[in-house]
């Protein structure tokens, strides 16, 4: 078991820091995101030589590591079916349904 402790004092203030000493101490799941950035906080040894890139491009989660250089978002291609629903949420949201049951 790690100890938070050192962690807490001497880990870089850094992006994972925070969901790394969390998931140690409570064990609580993480979301994936936060789950990447935990670990590559662990991988990087707490960013003692500061938030760069780790350069290994063939870790599985380099794409995502979260100070890799030239990031760039990679947007999800959305269904068609994500893209309706997304169309009635937003239509809901508006409250052109509202109108169209006040009508009735
Ligand atoms: S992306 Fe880099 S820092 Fe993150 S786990 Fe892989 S090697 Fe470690």
């Amino acid at each position: 078991m790690a100890d938070t402790a050192w962690i807490k004092k001497h880990g870089k203030t850094a992006q994972g820091k925070t969901e790394y000493v969390t998931y140690l101490e409570t064990g609580e799941k993480l979301s994936p995101g936060k789950a990447i950035k935990a670990h590559c906080y662990q991988c990087m040894n707490s960013y003692l030589d500061g938030r760069h890139d780790c350069q290994m491009s063939d870790c599985p989660l380099y794409p995502f590591m979260p100070y890799r250089k030239g990031k760039t978002m990679v947007k999800r291609a959305r269904s068609e079916k994500q893209m309706e629903h997304d169309r009635k949420l937003s239509i809901l949201r508006s409250g052109a349904n509202k109108t169209m049951c006040a009508s009735k």
